[in-house]
């Protein structure tokens, strides 16, 4: 079997870097290891209205369970600072029929799909020297219409059903998550950190359900736990955390026990039981190269979740496109070495990369305040004019941009003194 790109994982950013790909005239396979796409979930399901764009989808009914405008953001002491954008930034989607809608996209765009197919190991063989072949003797041109190589560039190892075959690929794309073996055959790095993340879907008595409520603090050590509202009877627990700040004998999942059981906000509206428990883990801090020769890496793959909320979907597609548009014109040249790839980094940096080492660092600032300094920070910002600052600049996707309009508009000392020095040290 011979392809021009195959990509490895079928969740959100496979299928999109897939359907680029075909759109850019590759022969594409998608292959997937489970048996259902969509299945099992490891997300919240919270996408910014951009993220779905993004993935040139229009909210539909098929996988949008509710919207929201905003945050309670709740102390440690209890405080709750309100952020309300007034009209909705986000979308509770169904995890399961919204990747099943961008593999459908996929297949309509001429991908063949390929579900319990698992990428066991990766071979690569002539890479260099059909690359160098393509340019010398035909250009690069020419060698598109004509020079279409007959040896494979990546050998993909795969179990289709079981059973061990050999898919011959002149782009690999790992778009295989978290854990991506892709990534690992390829010699590629792992993404800096990995946080480990638990959730329940559960009956919750919602304040209200076109709102989120985010907790950060001890009771999530170096991250925050959130609820979710599917709407005003059943929301998404969850909250993810930093291992290395986590007390003797503490887990996430009794991290988020205690949530439940002791945080009075929560425990006055939690139902008790669960209808769905997820874990996972969020990759942070993208490895330096994400990219050699004939593979390419994607998503949590490749590290690229925020770090300040743990989003991975957003992020995820916009690189996606640039890899399946960058994978297919290597391809169809012949020229598939890491020199040609490495534009899909260059471009993925200049898309991702200042918003992904901001987040980072106000990812490890935040992380390492201590309840007393949440107080603070958060009661500072709890004023009129911030509030308005917050609302008309406030981005999930980008949360740069408000954080440098609140430290340029220097209206609050309190707010100055808790985090300015800090905010001046990202940009
Ligand atoms: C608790 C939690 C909550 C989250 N909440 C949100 C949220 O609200 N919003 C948001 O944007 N992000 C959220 N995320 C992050 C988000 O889930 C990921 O960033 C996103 O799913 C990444 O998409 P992906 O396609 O790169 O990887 P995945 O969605 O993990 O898809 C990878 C696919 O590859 C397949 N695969 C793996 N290995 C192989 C193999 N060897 N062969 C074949 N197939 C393989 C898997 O089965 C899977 O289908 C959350 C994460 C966690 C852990």
């Amino acid at each position: 079997m011979n392809y021009d790109v195959v990509v490895v994982g079928a969740g959100p950013v496979g299928s999109t870097a897939a359907r680029y790909a075909a759109k850019h005239g590759a022969k594409v396979l998608l292959v997937e290891e489970h048996s259902s796409i969509g299945s099992p979930v490891g997300c919240t399901g919270l996408l910014s209205t951009r993220a779905v764009a993004e993935c040139d989808l229009r909210p539909s009914d098929e996988f949008v369970f509710n919207s929201v405008r905003g945050a309670f953001v709740h102390a440690p002491d209890g405080q709750s600072l309100p952020i309300d954008a007034k009209q909705a930034k986000a979308y509770v989607v169904s995890r399961k029929s919204f990747d099943r809608t961008l593999a459908t996209l996929a297949v309509e765009a001429g991908v063949e799909l390929s579900l319990r197919t698992k990428a066991v190991g990766l071979e690569k063989t002539g890479l260099e020297k059909a690359g160098l072949k393509a340019e010398t003797e035909t250009g690069r041109k020419e060698s598109t219409k004509e020079g279409r190589k007959k040896d494979p560039f990546v050998k993909l190892k795969v179990l289709r059903n079981g059973k061990p075959e050999t898919i011959n690929a002149g782009v690999v794309i790992g778009a295989d998550g978290v854990k991506s073996r892709i990534a690992r055959y390829a010699g590629l790095g792992m993404p800096e950190r990995v946080l480990p993340g638990v959730q329940v879907e559960a009956p919750y008595a919602s304040e209200d359900s076109d709102f989120v409520e985010l907790f950060p603090g001890s009771q999530a050590p170096g991250f925050f736990a959130w609820t979710v509202p599917l709407n005003e009877r059943i929301s998404r627990i969850g909250l993810a955390v930093e291992p290395k700040l986590l007390g003797q004998g503490e887990t996430p999942v009794s991290c988020l026990q205690k949530f439940l059981d002791s945080n009075p906000h929560v425990k006055a509206r939690y139902g008790g039981g669960m209808l769905d428990f997820v874990v996972g883990g969020i990759p942070i801090g993208p490895p330096e190269k994400t990219c050699t020769d004939g593979v390419l890496v994607v998503g949590d793959a490749a590290g690229q979740a925020k770090p300040t909320s743990g989003g991975g979907v957003y992020p995820g597609a916009l690189a996606a496109k640039i890899a399946g548009r960058i994978a297919a014109e290597a391809a169809l040249e012949g020229n598939t070495g890491s020199g040609r790839l490495s534009e899909y980094d260059r471009l993925r940096r200049k898309a991702l990369g200042k918003e992904l080492d901001i987040g980072m660092k106000v990812h490890d600032h935040i992380g390492k305040l201590e309840d007393r300094q949440l107080n603070e920070l958060i009661a500072s910002l709890n004023t009129p004019s911030i509030l308005e600052t917050i609302t008309e600049y406030g981005d999930m996707d980008h949360p740069s941009v408000v954080l440098k309009k609140l430290v340029l508009s220097g209206n609050s000392l309190r707010l100055m003194k808790a985090f300015g020095t800090f905010v001046r040290t990202c940009f």
